[in-house]
Protein backbone atom coordinates (compact mmCIF):
# COMPACT_ATOMS: atom_id res chain seq x y z
CA UNK A 1 0.00 0.00 0.00
CA UNK A 2 0.95 3.17 -0.94
CA UNK A 3 1.01 6.15 2.06
CA UNK A 4 -0.59 9.15 1.44
CA UNK A 5 1.05 12.25 -0.26
CA UNK A 6 2.16 15.06 1.78
CA UNK A 7 -0.08 18.22 2.54
CA UNK A 8 1.00 21.20 0.63
CA UNK A 9 1.50 23.29 3.37
CA UNK A 10 3.34 20.32 5.43
CA UNK A 11 6.01 23.59 5.61
CA UNK A 12 3.93 26.07 5.93
CA UNK A 13 5.17 28.49 9.15
CA UNK A 14 2.59 30.53 11.27
CA UNK A 15 2.55 33.94 9.91
CA UNK A 16 4.08 37.07 11.46
CA UNK A 17 6.35 35.09 12.77
CA UNK A 18 10.03 36.35 11.94
CA UNK A 19 12.90 34.32 12.87
CA UNK A 20 11.52 30.48 14.30
CA UNK A 21 12.80 29.44 17.35
CA UNK A 22 14.11 25.99 16.82
CA UNK A 23 11.92 24.50 18.97
CA UNK A 24 8.65 25.90 16.68
CA UNK A 25 10.46 24.44 13.49
CA UNK A 26 10.99 20.78 14.42
CA UNK A 27 7.37 20.83 15.78
CA UNK A 28 6.00 21.95 12.43
CA UNK A 29 8.23 18.99 11.08
CA UNK A 30 7.20 16.57 13.57
CA UNK A 31 3.38 17.78 12.80
CA UNK A 32 3.11 18.56 9.41
CA UNK A 33 5.10 14.91 8.00
CA UNK A 34 4.93 11.34 7.85
CA UNK A 35 5.81 8.25 6.68
CA UNK A 36 6.05 8.04 3.12
CA UNK A 37 8.01 5.02 2.72
CA UNK A 38 6.42 1.47 1.29
CA UNK A 39 5.91 -1.17 3.72
CA UNK A 40 7.02 -4.73 3.05
CA UNK A 41 7.80 -8.16 5.29
CA UNK A 42 11.42 -9.06 5.53
CA UNK A 43 13.46 -11.83 7.38
CA UNK A 44 14.77 -11.05 10.60
CA UNK A 45 18.42 -11.15 9.49
CA UNK A 46 17.83 -8.38 7.06
CA UNK A 47 15.91 -6.45 8.77
CA UNK A 48 19.22 -4.21 10.57
CA UNK A 49 18.38 -0.93 10.02
CA UNK A 50 15.12 -1.09 9.10
CA UNK A 51 12.13 0.66 10.70
CA UNK A 52 9.33 -1.65 12.01
CA UNK A 53 6.01 -1.03 10.30
CA UNK A 54 4.05 -2.84 12.78
CA UNK A 55 4.67 -3.79 16.23
CA UNK A 56 6.35 -7.32 17.00
CA UNK A 57 4.19 -9.52 19.10
CA UNK A 58 6.05 -11.81 21.22
CA UNK A 59 4.92 -15.93 19.54
CA UNK A 60 6.50 -17.14 22.72
CA UNK A 61 7.92 -16.55 26.19
CA UNK A 62 11.45 -15.45 27.07
CA UNK A 63 12.49 -17.60 28.32
CA UNK A 64 10.06 -20.22 27.17
CA UNK A 65 9.86 -22.22 30.35
CA UNK A 66 11.99 -21.36 33.61
CA UNK A 67 15.58 -22.27 33.12
CA UNK A 68 18.83 -22.20 35.52
CA UNK A 69 21.25 -19.19 35.35
CA UNK A 70 23.96 -21.43 36.48
CA UNK A 71 25.75 -24.30 36.67
CA UNK A 72 25.03 -25.99 40.16
CA UNK A 73 22.32 -28.27 41.97
CA UNK A 74 18.63 -27.88 41.69
CA UNK A 75 16.22 -28.56 44.51
CA UNK A 76 13.06 -27.31 46.46
CA UNK A 77 13.71 -24.57 48.53
CA UNK A 78 11.33 -25.54 50.92
CA UNK A 79 12.48 -28.68 51.42
CA UNK A 80 16.00 -27.39 52.90
CA UNK A 81 16.04 -28.93 56.75
CA UNK A 82 16.89 -26.10 58.77
CA UNK A 83 20.11 -25.21 60.10
CA UNK A 84 23.30 -23.22 58.73
CA UNK A 85 24.46 -25.93 56.42
CA UNK A 86 22.43 -28.14 54.23
CA UNK A 87 22.83 -31.45 52.99
CA UNK A 88 21.04 -32.82 50.61
CA UNK A 89 21.21 -36.75 48.95
CA UNK A 90 21.44 -36.09 44.67
CA UNK A 91 18.80 -37.42 42.53
CA UNK A 92 20.16 -39.67 39.92
CA UNK A 93 20.28 -38.07 36.43
CA UNK A 94 20.76 -34.28 35.22
CA UNK A 95 19.26 -31.95 33.72
CA UNK A 96 20.80 -30.00 30.85
CA UNK A 97 20.46 -27.28 27.76
CA UNK A 98 18.35 -28.82 25.70
CA UNK A 99 18.15 -32.18 27.68
CA UNK A 100 15.70 -31.99 30.19
CA UNK A 101 15.47 -33.90 33.30
CA UNK A 102 12.99 -36.54 32.45
CA UNK A 103 10.78 -36.47 35.74
CA UNK A 104 10.09 -34.94 39.06
CA UNK A 105 13.14 -34.41 41.43
CA UNK A 106 12.13 -35.98 45.04
CA UNK A 107 11.46 -33.73 47.99
CA UNK A 108 14.44 -33.71 50.08
CA UNK A 109 16.48 -34.11 47.03
CA UNK A 110 18.69 -32.04 44.50
CA UNK A 111 19.75 -32.30 41.19
CA UNK A 112 22.93 -31.52 38.90
CA UNK A 113 21.65 -28.69 36.52
CA UNK A 114 23.27 -27.18 34.33
CA UNK A 115 23.28 -23.58 32.94
CA UNK A 116 20.13 -22.87 30.27
CA UNK A 117 18.21 -25.99 31.30
CA UNK A 118 14.45 -26.33 31.84
CA UNK A 119 14.14 -26.22 35.92
CA UNK A 120 12.13 -29.76 36.65
CA UNK A 121 9.40 -30.17 38.84
CA UNK A 122 10.04 -30.53 42.22
CA UNK A 123 13.00 -27.88 41.79
CA UNK A 124 12.68 -23.86 42.40
CA UNK A 125 15.78 -22.85 43.54
CA UNK A 126 19.15 -23.66 42.08
CA UNK A 127 23.03 -23.45 44.29
CA UNK A 128 26.08 -22.58 42.16
CA UNK A 129 28.35 -25.34 41.69
CA UNK A 130 31.34 -23.19 43.32
CA UNK A 131 29.53 -22.74 46.88
CA UNK A 132 29.00 -26.67 46.66
CA UNK A 133 31.10 -29.38 48.68
CA UNK A 134 30.03 -32.76 47.07
CA UNK A 135 30.81 -35.94 48.31
CA UNK A 136 29.75 -39.39 48.03
CA UNK A 137 26.51 -38.56 46.45
CA UNK A 138 25.47 -35.94 48.50
CA UNK A 139 25.66 -31.74 48.65
CA UNK A 140 26.43 -29.41 51.23
CA UNK A 141 26.11 -25.86 51.23
CA UNK A 142 25.74 -22.62 53.53
CA UNK A 143 22.15 -21.89 54.06
CA UNK A 144 20.80 -18.50 53.69
CA UNK A 145 20.19 -19.15 49.80
CA UNK A 146 16.46 -17.25 48.99
CA UNK A 147 13.99 -19.02 47.15
CA UNK A 148 14.20 -19.15 43.07
CA UNK A 149 17.65 -18.03 43.90
CA UNK A 150 20.15 -18.51 40.33
CA UNK A 151 16.35 -19.42 38.17
CA UNK A 152 15.05 -17.72 36.01
CA UNK A 153 10.90 -17.44 35.45
CA UNK A 154 9.71 -18.59 32.35
CA UNK A 155 8.22 -15.07 30.57
CA UNK A 156 10.31 -13.19 32.98
CA UNK A 157 12.14 -11.47 30.20
CA UNK A 158 8.61 -11.07 27.72
CA UNK A 159 5.62 -13.16 27.74
CA UNK A 160 4.53 -14.88 24.65
CA UNK A 161 1.42 -12.23 23.54
CA UNK A 162 2.93 -9.22 24.74
CA UNK A 163 4.33 -6.43 21.97
CA UNK A 164 8.19 -6.94 22.00
CA UNK A 165 9.09 -3.88 20.31
CA UNK A 166 6.53 -0.84 18.72
CA UNK A 167 5.98 -0.06 15.50
CA UNK A 168 8.42 3.06 14.42
CA UNK A 169 11.40 1.08 15.94
CA UNK A 170 14.60 1.65 14.00
CA UNK A 171 16.11 -1.99 14.41
CA UNK A 172 19.34 -2.26 16.34
CA UNK A 173 21.45 -5.31 16.23
CA UNK A 174 20.02 -6.38 19.57
CA UNK A 175 16.33 -5.88 18.63
CA UNK A 176 17.06 -8.67 16.56
CA UNK A 177 18.16 -10.79 19.35
CA UNK A 178 14.77 -10.21 21.19
CA UNK A 179 12.29 -10.49 18.19
CA UNK A 180 14.56 -13.72 17.29
CA UNK A 181 14.16 -14.83 21.41
CA UNK A 182 10.54 -14.27 20.94
CA UNK A 183 9.94 -16.68 17.68
CA UNK A 184 9.49 -14.36 14.91
CA UNK A 185 10.65 -15.48 11.63
CA UNK A 186 9.82 -12.25 9.94
CA UNK A 187 8.92 -8.36 9.89
CA UNK A 188 6.73 -5.66 8.35
CA UNK A 189 9.36 -2.86 7.65
CA UNK A 190 9.18 0.07 5.47
CA UNK A 191 11.61 0.25 2.66
CA UNK A 192 14.12 2.46 3.13
CA UNK A 193 13.88 6.30 2.35
CA UNK A 194 15.66 7.05 -0.65
CA UNK A 195 17.17 10.32 -0.20
CA UNK A 196 18.96 12.21 -3.08
CA UNK A 197 21.15 15.02 -2.79
CA UNK A 198 21.86 17.66 -5.22
CA UNK A 199 24.62 20.26 -5.27
CA UNK A 200 24.03 23.53 -6.95
CA UNK A 201 26.32 26.61 -7.74
CA UNK A 202 28.48 28.26 -10.71
CA UNK A 203 31.67 28.09 -8.93
CA UNK A 204 31.20 24.30 -7.24
CA UNK A 205 32.66 21.47 -9.44
CA UNK A 206 33.18 17.84 -8.68
CA UNK A 207 36.15 17.27 -5.93
CA UNK A 208 39.31 16.20 -7.40
CA UNK A 209 38.76 17.18 -10.64
CA UNK A 210 40.28 20.26 -12.15
CA UNK A 211 39.83 23.48 -10.71
CA UNK A 212 39.97 27.22 -11.52
CA UNK A 213 41.25 29.54 -8.74
CA UNK A 214 37.27 30.82 -8.82
CA UNK A 215 36.40 27.56 -8.20
CA UNK A 216 35.90 25.00 -5.37
CA UNK A 217 35.03 21.64 -4.83
CA UNK A 218 31.92 19.95 -4.01
CA UNK A 219 32.07 19.43 -0.33
CA UNK A 220 28.48 18.84 0.56
CA UNK A 221 27.44 15.93 -1.74
CA UNK A 222 29.71 13.33 -0.30
CA UNK A 223 28.97 14.45 3.28
CA UNK A 224 25.44 14.59 2.60
CA UNK A 225 24.90 10.98 1.19
CA UNK A 226 27.05 9.83 3.89
CA UNK A 227 24.96 11.18 5.87
CA UNK A 228 21.90 9.97 4.57
CA UNK A 229 23.83 6.40 4.45
CA UNK A 230 24.47 6.22 8.11
CA UNK A 231 21.19 7.34 9.32
CA UNK A 232 20.48 4.17 7.46
CA UNK A 233 18.20 5.69 4.35
CA UNK A 234 19.29 4.86 0.55
CA UNK A 235 21.64 7.48 -0.73
CA UNK A 236 20.76 8.64 -4.38
CA UNK A 237 23.42 10.82 -5.84
CA UNK A 238 21.82 13.89 -7.97
CA UNK A 239 25.27 14.97 -9.16
CA UNK A 240 26.00 19.15 -9.33
CA UNK A 241 24.09 21.45 -11.42
CA UNK A 242 25.05 25.12 -12.33
CA UNK A 243 23.01 27.74 -11.27
CA UNK A 244 20.30 27.49 -14.25
CA UNK A 245 16.28 27.45 -13.53
CA UNK A 246 16.10 25.05 -16.45
CA UNK A 247 19.00 22.71 -14.41
CA UNK A 248 17.63 22.84 -11.23
CA UNK A 249 14.13 22.10 -12.54
CA UNK A 250 15.66 19.18 -14.35
CA UNK A 251 17.86 17.52 -11.35
CA UNK A 252 14.93 18.15 -8.75
CA UNK A 253 12.51 16.53 -11.21
CA UNK A 254 15.00 13.38 -11.96
CA UNK A 255 15.43 13.36 -8.27
CA UNK A 256 11.63 13.45 -7.08
CA UNK A 257 11.19 10.36 -9.74
CA UNK A 258 13.49 7.90 -7.90
CA UNK A 259 13.87 9.85 -4.31
CA UNK A 260 10.95 10.19 -1.63
CA UNK A 261 12.99 13.12 -0.61
CA UNK A 262 15.80 15.71 -2.04
CA UNK A 263 18.68 17.53 0.23
CA UNK A 264 19.91 20.65 -2.36
CA UNK A 265 22.65 22.55 -0.89
CA UNK A 266 23.32 26.21 -2.20
CA UNK A 267 21.10 28.69 -3.19
CA UNK A 268 18.63 28.77 -0.96
CA UNK A 269 18.90 32.58 0.24
CA UNK A 270 16.67 34.73 -1.51
CA UNK A 271 20.25 36.84 -3.51
CA UNK A 272 19.96 36.85 -7.22
CA UNK A 273 21.91 33.78 -7.59
CA UNK A 274 19.54 31.76 -5.08
CA UNK A 275 18.15 29.86 -8.04
CA UNK A 276 17.17 26.88 -5.95
CA UNK A 277 14.68 29.31 -3.75
CA UNK A 278 13.53 30.99 -7.35
CA UNK A 279 12.85 27.63 -8.66
CA UNK A 280 10.68 26.19 -6.03
CA UNK A 281 9.16 29.63 -5.28
CA UNK A 282 7.65 29.23 -8.92
CA UNK A 283 6.00 26.25 -7.82
CA UNK A 284 4.18 28.44 -5.75
CA UNK A 285 4.99 26.15 -2.45
CA UNK A 286 8.15 27.31 -1.05
CA UNK A 287 8.48 27.86 2.70
CA UNK A 288 11.54 29.80 3.50
CA UNK A 289 12.18 29.04 7.05
CA UNK A 290 14.58 31.94 8.87
CA UNK A 291 15.69 29.57 11.84
CA UNK A 292 17.03 31.34 14.24
CA UNK A 293 20.15 29.26 14.69
CA UNK A 294 23.82 29.85 14.25
CA UNK A 295 25.24 28.34 12.04
CA UNK A 296 22.67 28.18 9.78
CA UNK A 297 20.96 30.34 6.60
CA UNK A 298 17.52 30.48 5.48
CA UNK A 299 16.35 26.72 4.66
CA UNK A 300 13.99 26.70 1.69
CA UNK A 301 11.22 23.65 1.98
CA UNK A 302 9.19 23.01 -0.51
CA UNK A 303 7.26 19.87 -2.29
CA UNK A 304 8.65 19.13 -5.97
CA UNK A 305 6.09 16.80 -7.34
CA UNK A 306 4.97 15.78 -4.27
CA UNK A 307 8.16 15.00 -3.17
CA UNK A 308 9.70 17.08 0.12
CA UNK A 309 12.58 19.51 -0.62
CA UNK A 310 15.24 20.44 2.11
CA UNK A 311 17.01 23.46 0.48
CA UNK A 312 19.73 23.31 2.77
CA UNK A 313 22.89 26.25 2.42
CA UNK A 314 25.41 25.72 1.19
CA UNK A 315 28.34 26.32 3.26
CA UNK A 316 29.37 23.64 4.61
CA UNK A 317 29.45 23.45 8.06
CA UNK A 318 26.20 25.36 7.93
CA UNK A 319 24.75 22.36 5.64
CA UNK A 320 25.91 19.85 8.49
CA UNK A 321 24.45 21.23 10.87
CA UNK A 322 20.96 22.30 9.67
CA UNK A 323 21.10 18.47 8.17
CA UNK A 324 21.52 17.18 11.85
CA UNK A 325 19.31 19.50 13.62
CA UNK A 326 16.56 19.57 11.45
CA UNK A 327 16.87 17.52 8.63
CA UNK A 328 17.55 14.18 10.52
CA UNK A 329 14.65 14.10 12.64
CA UNK A 330 12.34 14.77 9.46
CA UNK A 331 14.21 12.03 7.70
CA UNK A 332 13.56 9.76 10.18
CA UNK A 333 9.76 10.82 10.93
CA UNK A 334 9.20 9.95 6.79
CA UNK A 335 11.10 6.74 6.59
CA UNK A 336 8.44 6.03 9.70
CA UNK A 337 10.44 6.03 12.28
CA UNK A 338 9.96 7.73 15.98
CA UNK A 339 10.63 11.17 16.30
CA UNK A 340 14.20 11.27 17.23
CA UNK A 341 15.00 13.77 20.51
CA UNK A 342 18.64 14.53 20.26
CA UNK A 343 19.95 13.05 24.01
CA UNK A 344 22.73 14.99 25.17
CA UNK A 345 24.24 15.51 28.81
CA UNK A 346 25.81 18.12 30.74
CA UNK A 347 29.65 18.44 31.20
CA UNK A 348 31.57 21.61 32.34
CA UNK A 349 32.56 23.86 29.19
CA UNK A 350 36.46 23.91 28.81
CA UNK A 351 36.09 26.95 27.42
CA UNK A 352 34.33 30.26 27.81
CA UNK A 353 32.20 32.56 25.66
CA UNK A 354 29.18 35.21 25.53
CA UNK A 355 26.40 34.33 23.70
CA UNK A 356 23.78 36.74 22.86
CA UNK A 357 20.01 36.59 23.12
CA UNK A 358 17.37 35.53 20.45
CA UNK A 359 18.90 32.31 18.82
CA UNK A 360 19.82 28.82 19.65
CA UNK A 361 23.79 28.31 18.81
CA UNK A 362 25.36 25.29 17.83
CA UNK A 363 28.98 25.11 18.86
CA UNK A 364 31.48 22.45 17.39
CA UNK A 365 33.21 20.24 20.28
CA UNK A 366 33.94 17.20 21.88
CA UNK A 367 34.89 15.70 24.61
CA UNK A 368 38.33 15.56 26.20
CA UNK A 369 39.29 15.05 30.07
CA UNK A 370 35.51 14.91 31.16
CA UNK A 371 35.30 18.54 29.48
CA UNK A 372 33.36 19.73 26.80
CA UNK A 373 35.99 21.31 23.94
CA UNK A 374 35.08 23.73 21.42
CA UNK A 375 36.53 24.50 18.04
CA UNK A 376 39.10 27.29 17.94
CA UNK A 377 36.85 29.49 16.07
CA UNK A 378 33.47 29.54 15.03
CA UNK A 379 34.46 30.36 11.61
CA UNK A 380 31.31 29.00 9.72
CA UNK A 381 34.02 28.16 6.60
CA UNK A 382 36.29 26.30 8.77
CA UNK A 383 35.06 22.63 7.31
CA UNK A 384 37.95 21.46 9.20
CA UNK A 385 36.26 22.35 12.41
CA UNK A 386 32.86 19.88 11.44
CA UNK A 387 35.53 17.25 10.90
CA UNK A 388 37.70 17.68 14.12
CA UNK A 389 34.36 17.78 16.42
CA UNK A 390 32.55 14.76 17.79
CA UNK A 391 29.07 15.82 18.84
CA UNK A 392 28.05 20.28 19.56
CA UNK A 393 27.26 22.08 22.23
CA UNK A 394 23.52 23.65 22.33
CA UNK A 395 23.26 26.78 23.56
CA UNK A 396 19.68 27.83 23.86
CA UNK A 397 17.96 30.16 22.77
CA UNK A 398 18.45 33.08 25.83
CA UNK A 399 22.13 35.01 26.38
CA UNK A 400 24.52 32.69 28.00
CA UNK A 401 27.68 34.00 29.78
CA UNK A 402 29.66 30.71 29.79
CA UNK A 403 32.90 30.37 31.90
CA UNK A 404 35.21 27.56 31.71
CA UNK A 405 33.60 24.93 34.37
CA UNK A 406 29.99 26.19 33.68
CA UNK A 407 27.89 23.23 32.70
CA UNK A 408 27.00 23.28 29.28
CA UNK A 409 24.82 20.57 26.82
CA UNK A 410 26.51 18.46 24.63
CA UNK A 411 24.77 16.24 21.83
CA UNK A 412 27.25 14.19 20.71
CA UNK A 413 26.81 13.39 16.72
CA UNK A 414 25.49 9.64 17.53
CA UNK A 415 22.69 11.32 19.13
CA UNK A 416 21.49 12.42 15.96
CA UNK A 417 21.10 8.93 14.49
CA UNK A 418 24.62 9.34 12.78
P1 LIG B 1 25.12 29.73 -1.14
O1 LIG B 1 24.26 29.07 -0.12
O2 LIG B 1 24.86 29.25 -2.51
O3 LIG B 1 25.07 31.21 -1.03
O4 LIG B 1 26.61 29.30 -0.79
C1 LIG B 1 27.22 29.67 0.42
C2 LIG B 1 28.67 29.28 0.43
O5 LIG B 1 28.79 27.87 0.35
C3 LIG B 1 29.41 29.82 -0.78
O6 LIG B 1 30.70 30.19 -0.33
C4 LIG B 1 29.50 28.63 -1.71
O7 LIG B 1 30.60 28.68 -2.57
C5 LIG B 1 29.62 27.48 -0.74
N1 LIG B 1 29.11 26.22 -1.30
C6 LIG B 1 27.96 26.04 -1.96
N2 LIG B 1 27.81 24.77 -2.34
C7 LIG B 1 28.90 24.11 -1.90
C8 LIG B 1 29.34 22.76 -1.97
N3 LIG B 1 28.60 21.82 -2.58
N4 LIG B 1 30.52 22.43 -1.39
C9 LIG B 1 31.26 23.38 -0.78
N5 LIG B 1 30.90 24.65 -0.66
C10 LIG B 1 29.73 25.04 -1.22
MG1 LIG C 1 25.37 29.93 -4.50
Amino acid sequence: MKPPPLKNDCFAMPPGVDWTPVDVALERLRSGLHAVTEVETLPVADAGGRVLAEPVTALRSNPPKANSAVDGFGFAHASLPPGDIAELPLAEGRAAAGVPFDGTVPEGHALRILTGAQIPPGVDTVVLEEDVTLDSGRIAFRGGLKAGANARAAGEDVEAGQEALPAGRKLQAQDLALISAVGVATVAARQRLRVAVLSTGDEVVAAGGPATDAQIYDANRPMLLEMAHRLGHHPVDLGHVKDDPGLVRAALSRGAAKADVILTSGGASAGDEDHISAVLSATGKLQTWRVAVKPGRPIAMALWDGVPVFGLPGNPVAAFVCTLVFACPALAVLAGADWVEPQGFDLPAAFSKNKKPGRREYLRARIRDGKAEVFKSEGSGRISGVSWAEGLVELGDEARDVAAGDQVRFVPFASFGL
